[in-house]
């Protein structure tokens, strides 16, 4: 039988025990500890941390990192266990453990079409304790089934609990249909949340590119609109990508952004313009539009979110020409065919 191994948080003081056979994240939960995490199965890679000393195994190759993330020396604090006491530098998501996970019902204010196969969805949670989160994190929706749906949070914590979600309808999809054309106005649906470790990093002499696709510019929102109100005036470039005008259902808010912030640029991105679009800006892949503005991406902090294909080829296009795998923070939207894992209990 092993023995138990000391984690350490870099630049801190937090150390704790990693029993045998335990995750470091499992570890991290269950001391309290405010780790970031996401699907706990190796999908989302919410939970990525660098790992600075030591070494860690995992029971099988960790879906979320590529070879290249690997060998940079991140990890997946969900599946990975300690070989030796081990040193990794994540940011805890707060110190007094507030942003805790939690199970909560949370009631439909009000639905509203965006685009053809969008919705704003506005959920009211109990106002009895306050659902914070940072900016970019996301929640669940917990569905009778055991199943669940992940959705980002869109706009950041306000007083009155009024969480905002962007939904895309897809065809065949059985949750968000339901929603939008079944349920009744006031229905109250189970979440959790808050989840996931995309947020903005402190990086103040760094300009953050953030790469949108589709309902992918919900997290995002969230970030920017948390940071202008904060005063942020780093360099933040925002480059949203969907298929033609139609799609850019938050327009608006963006070019305001742009106007209103000398520091904010904006670039939508078409990738397949309608003939009644009179499209002028740019085309193609996102992503690519990104990578030709930074041809060195390694002074830049990105921030990825939307489709899988998305997220893995920005990593790889913008990684060849110099973004750190550190440097690079993405939520994966994955189709929630991935397996989740069984459902907390509620607190
Ligand atoms: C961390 C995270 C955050 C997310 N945030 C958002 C968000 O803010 N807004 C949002 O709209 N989505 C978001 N998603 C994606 C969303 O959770 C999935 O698309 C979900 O499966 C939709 O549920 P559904 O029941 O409507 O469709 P499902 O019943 O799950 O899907 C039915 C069929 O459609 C396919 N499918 C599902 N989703 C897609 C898709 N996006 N594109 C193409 N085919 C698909 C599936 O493979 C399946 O065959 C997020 C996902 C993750 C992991």
């Amino acid at each position: 039988m092993g023995k138990p191994h000391t984690i350490r948080i870099a630049g801190s003081d937090v150390q704790f025990a990693v029993e045998p056979g335990e995750t470091v994240l499992d570890a991290a939960l269950r001391l309290g500890l405010p780790a970031p995490y996401g699907c706990k199965t190796g999908h989302c890679g919410a939970c990525r941390a660098q790992l600075v000393e030591g070494s860690v195994h995992y029971k099988a190759p960790p879906q979320a990192l590529s070879e290249r993330e690997r060998d940079a020396g991140l990890t997946l604090l969900c599946e990975a266990q300690p070989d030796s006491d081990a040193t990794f530098d994540v940011q805890l998501l707060a110190a007094d453990g507030h942003l805790r996970a939690r199970n909560l019902p949370a009631r439909i204010n009000s639905r509203t079409q965006l685009a053809h196969d969008v919705w704003q969805l506005e959920l009211q949670v109990p106002k009895a304790k306050p659902f914070d989160f940072l900016p970019g994190q996301y929640i669940d929706f917990l569905l009778p089934d055991g199943g669940r749906r992940s959705f980002s949070l869109a706009a950041p914590p306000n007083d009155d609990n009024v969480l905002q979600l962007q939904l895309r309808k897809v065809p065949g999809g059985s949750f968000v249909q339901h929603v939008v054309d079944e349920l009744d106005d006031c229905a109250v649906l189970r979440i959790q949340g808050p989840l996931g470790g995309f947020f903005m990093r402190e990086a103040p002499q760094r300009p953050a590119v953030f790469i949108a696709g589709g309902t992918g510019f919900a997290p995002i929102r969230a970030i920017l609109l948390s940071e202008l109100a904060a005063g942020q005036s780093k360099p933040l470039h925002l480059y949203w990508g969907v298929r033609a005008r139609r799609d850019l259902y938050d327009a608006e808010l963006a070019e305001s952004w742009a106007r209103e912030h000398a520091n904010v640029q904006f670039t939508p991105v078409l990738s397949d313009p309608e003939p009644d679009d009179n499209w002028n800006g740019r085309t193609g892949f996102v992503h690519q539009v990104a990578a030709e503005d930074f041809p060195d991406c390694s002074e830049l902090d990105v921030y990825v979110s939307g489709p899988p294909v998305l997220v893995d080829a920005a990593k790889r296009d913008l990684g060849k020409q110099g973004l750190r795998p550190a440097r690079t923070f993405y939520d994966a939207f994955e189709y929630a065919h991935v397996t989740w894992p069984a459902l907390a209990s509620d607190d």
